[in-house]
C-alpha cells in the first residue's frame, strides 16, 4: 500500500458504527485502521487496514494504533486504564478516558450530572435488596457497567425482582444503581458533535421508540416538541459535552415526562442509533461529524435536509434469514426515495442488521414508508401487502 496521504485514524470495534464511519472516511480521504473482534465482522468487510484482536488487551491496542495520530471507538468497552496508557504514550484518544468513563459507568455519570445541575431521575447506588426497598418500589435497577440495549436494566416492583438484578450484578462484578421509575411521555435524544478546539454542532432533538429495550424507530425532529423543551435538551447536551470535554459525537438520551420536563437517561460517546437518520436527513451525517470532530476539522452543518426523516431499524425476526438482499427489489421499486443501510451481519432474532430512512414533507407518509420497508426486509409482510 502507498504511504497514507492523511493522518491515520484508528477505530476500535468492528460493528456497524465503524462500518458507517467508513463511508465519510472515503469521501474525506481519511485512512482508517480497524481493530475487529473477529474476522469478517461488519466493519471488517469494508475497512482494508485491519487487525483482529481483543480490545481488552493493551498490547493489541498499542499494536493497532502504532503510527496512528488519533484513536476513536465503535463501542465503549475499552478499559479506562488502557485508554489512559494510550494517551500517556502520546496518542490522541477521542473521546478521552476522563470523558468516556461517563458513558461506561452509570454511577459516575449520575454523580457528575448532579454536580452540573443537569436534571436526572431520582437515583442512588444501592448495595442490597434492603437498600433497594428503602429507595422504594417500583423502581428501575441498573448494573452500573456493561449494560446495553436494555440488558442490565430491570423494572422492579418487589424484593424478588430486586434479587434478580443483584444476582446479575454480582455475577458481573459491578454495582447496582436504583432510579425512580419515570412516568415518561416518550424518549428523546439530543445529539451534538464537539471537537477538541471546542467547536460544537447540535442536531435537532429527535423522538425514539424502544421495543424490549432496543431502539426500533426514530422521528426527526421530535413531533410537537415544545420549542422551549427542545432548546433545553440541546443546551443540556452542549453543557455536558463542554463540561466533560467530549470529542466526537455525544448522544444524550432523555425522558420527556408527562408533566413537561426533560430528564437525562444516559450518555453515549460515539455515533448513536438515534442519529442514523442524519445519513439521509441532515446536511452532515453524525458519522461524518464524528470523524471531523475527532480529527479536529471544522464541523459540518447539522441542519435537516427535509421537514421529516423517519428511521426504522431492521431487526432479525423469527424467519430464517429475513429477506435482506432478496427484499431489495420490492422496497426499492415501491419507494425510490427510500434509503436502505444494511450492516453485513448474520441474521439472529432481535439483532440489528440494518435500518431504513424515509424523508419528506408528510410525517404519516414517511412513517408508513419506513415501517413498510423495514417489515418487508425482516420478512414480516407477504406479497398480499402490495
Ligand atoms: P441501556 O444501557 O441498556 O441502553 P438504559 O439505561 O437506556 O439502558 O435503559 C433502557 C430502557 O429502559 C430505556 O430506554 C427506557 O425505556 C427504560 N428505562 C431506563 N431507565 C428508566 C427509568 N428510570 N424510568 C423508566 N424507564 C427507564
Amino acid at each position: 500500500m502507498p504511504a497514507p496521504l492523511a493522518p491515520v485514524l484508528a477505530v476500535i470495534g468492528g460493528g456497524q458504527l465503524a462500518r458507517m464511519m467508513a463511508q465519510p472516511a472515503i469521501a474525506l480521504g481519511l485512512p482508517l485502521r480497524l481493530l475487529a473482534e473477529a474476522e469478517g465482522v461488519s466493519a471488517a468487510q469494508v475497512i482494508v487496514d485491519q487487525q483482529v484482536g481483543d480490545h481488552r488487551d493493551l498490547d493489541t491496542l498499542r499494536s493497532v494504533t502504532q503510527g496512528c495520530s488519533v484513536v476513536t471507538f465503535d463501542h465503549e468497552h475499552v478499559p479506562t486504564e488502557h485508554l489512559h496508557a494510550l494517551a500517556e504514550g502520546g496518542l490522541a484518544v477521542r473521546p478521552g478516558p476522563e470523558a468516556l468513563v461517563h458513558a461506561q459507568d452509570k454511577a459516575v455519570m449520575r454523580r457528575r450530572l448532579d454536580e452540573l445541575g443537569v436534571p436526572s431521575p431520582r437515583h442512588a447506588v444501592v448495595e442490597s435488596v434492603a437498600d433497594a426497598a428503602a429507595f422504594g418500589f417500583p423502581c428501575v435497577l441498573k448494573t452500573t457497567r456493561g449494560g446495553y440495549d436494555g440488558k442490565g436494566v430491570w423494572v422492579v416492583r418487589d424484593a424478588a425482582g430486586a434479587r434478580e438484578a443483584f444476582e446479575a450484578a454480582s455475577a458481573a462484578g459491578v454495582q447496582v444503581l436504583a432510579e425512580e421509575l419515570v412516568d415518561f411521555r416518550r424518549e428523546l435524544s439530543a445529539l451534538v458533535a464537539r471537537s477538541p478546539s471546542g467547536q460544537a454542532a447540535a442536531y435537532p432533538v429527535v423522538a425514539s421508540t424502544q421495543v424490549d429495550g432496543v431502539c426500533s424507530e426514530v422521528v426527526a425532529p421530535a413531533p410537537d416538541l415544545d420549542p422551549e423543551l427542545a432548546g433545553q435538551a440541546q443546551r443540556i447536551a452542549l453543557t455536558i459535552a463542554g463540561a466533560l470535554d467530549v470529542t466526537g459525537i455525544l448522544a444524550v438520551e432523555l425522558f420527556e415526562t408527562s408533566d413537561g420536563r426533560v430528564l437525562v437517561n444516559e450518555l453515549a460517546m460515539r455515533p448513536h442509533n438515534t442519529g442514523h437518520w442524519t445519513q439521509d436527513g441532515a446536511v452532515t451525517s453524525q458519522f461524518e461529524n464524528h470523524l471531523r470532530a475527532v480529527m479536529d476539522l471544522p464541523l459540518g452543518s447539522p441542519a435537516p435536509r427535509a421537514r421529516w426523516t423517519v428511521m426504522v431499524n431492521v431487526l432479525g425476526g423469527p424467519h430464517d434469514a429475513g429477506r435482506l438482499y432478496d427484499g431489495l427489489p420490492h422496497v426499492m421499486a415501491r419507494d425510490p426515495h427510500l434509503r436502505v443501510h444494511l450492516y453485513g451481519k448474520d441474521w439472529r432474532p432481535g439483532r440489528k442488521v440494518g435500518h431504513v430512512n424515509a424523508y419528506g414533507d408528510d410525517l404519516e407518509d414517511c412513517l408508513e414508508r419506513a415501517r413498510h420497508a423495514a417489515a418487508w426486509l425482516r420478512g414480516d409482510l407477504g406479497d398480499e401487502s402490495e
